[in-house]
């Protein structure tokens, strides 16, 4: 198990999350994490809400749709992480991590929403709609 921290670019937020081997990181190509974010792809580390932490500030949440709800620095603006009602999963975005290397993609998905111009990674399993998630 590796402990990580993360937080926004103006340092108002920080988090820590405990990562397994197991634990499925993707880049999702959807519409709403696009416009959420500005970016044409953007990954995430799914872990159990039991071993993820915001450790300073608190973020700002705002629900789209009734599935999730997303988290950022209501300073910032860096989208932080990503949770839903029933408590599955929090999903983290990688690039927040003080050491983004330290996960890798596993998949992607929502490929059907995806800028033509934005390239897959060939080595990863890609999915039309949600990767299967193990929580
Ligand atoms: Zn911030
Ligand atoms: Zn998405």
């Amino acid at each position: 198990m590796a402990l990580l921290t993360g937080g926004c670019l103006c340092g108002a937020v920080a988090y820590r999350l405990e990562h397994l081997p197991g634990d499925v990181a993707d880049i999702c190509f959807c519409r709403e994490c696009r416009k959420a974010s500005g970016a044409a792809g953007l990954p995430w580390v799914q872990v159990p809400p039991a071993r993820f932490a915001v450790t300073k500030g608190a973020a700002r949440g705002f629900a789209f749709s009734k599935a999730a709800m997303r988290w950022f620095c209501g300073d910032c603006g860096t989208p932080l992480y990503m949770t839903d009602p029933e408590g599955r999963s929090v999903g983290v975005t990688l690039g927040s991590l003080d050491e983004p290397e330290a996960i890798r993609p596993t998949t992607q998905g929502w490929v059907c929403e995806r800028v033509s111009w934005q390239g897959l990674d060939a080595g990863l399993p890609a999915f039309e709609k949600s990767p299967p998630y193990d929580l």
